[in-house]
């Protein structure tokens, strides 16, 4: 061993054949290979010119979903207590309507986000879920924190990963997690129109 750490006695090199020294068949070799990848169909996205749209799997940026004009979102904290890097910051207030909560702010510090999903994953509302927004520009930090008006998204725009959901995630929990809109008490179902609720 030289005093550089560069192993000078070759004790562990293997001996190179005939063939290998030459280099001609190895030079060859790559040169097949490359020409069987060029003759492939691309799959490099010419972005921004040539936009990309994200498969329903895809986690983009976390998104509260607005239905009938109104959060679903019932500010349990659930989420925030499920962020890993504590992106999400709310304030619960009391509502005159069927759901009697909501936040008065929420905040989410997509400096910090790491599309986890994990709050989409423990939020018993579906109220907050992951988009398929994936280019996210800021110039400051301040405009890294989301409030309400950008996080909010109409439910219409979210049907890909409402109806992904729906199919994968109570397929994958099965009697754990059967998430159904009508079961919603707090945002979507109609209390006063069900007579068992109030007897
Ligand atoms: S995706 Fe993960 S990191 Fe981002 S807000 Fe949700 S829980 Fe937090
Ligand atoms: S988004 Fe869901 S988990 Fe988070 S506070 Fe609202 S209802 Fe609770």
């Amino acid at each position: 061993m030289s005093s550089d750490g560069i192993n000078s006695n070759g004790r562990d090199e293997r001996k190179l054949n005939f063939l290998e020294k030459l280099y001609l068949p190895e030079i060859i070799k790559a040169l097949a290979y490359t020409w069987r990848k060029m003759r492939k169909p691309t799959v490099t996205v010419q972005y921004p010119e040539e936009q990309w749209t994200p498969p329903d799997i895809y986690r983009g940026r976390p998104v509260l979903v607005e239905d009938d004009g109104q959060p679903r979102c019932v500010a349990c904290g659930l989420c925030a207590r499920s962020c890993p890097p504590m992106a999400i910051s709310m304030q619960a207030t009391e509502t005159e309507d069927e759901k009697e909560r909501a936040p008065d702010w929420f905040e989410i510090n997509m400096l910090r986000c790491i599309y986890c999903g994990f709050c989409e994953d423990v939020c018993p509302e579906e109220a907050i879920v992951m988009s398929k927004e994936f280019d996210l520009v800021f110039h400051d930090r301040e405009e890294a924190q989301f409030g309400m008006e950008r996080l909010l998204v109409p439910k219409e725009q979210l049907v890909d990963r409402l109806e992904y959901l729906a199919a994968e995630r109570n397929g994958q929990f099965g009697q754990r997690w059967d998430f159904q809109e009508a079961n919603n008490i707090h945002s979507v179902r109609d209390r006063t129109a069900d007579s068992d609720l109030e007897e």
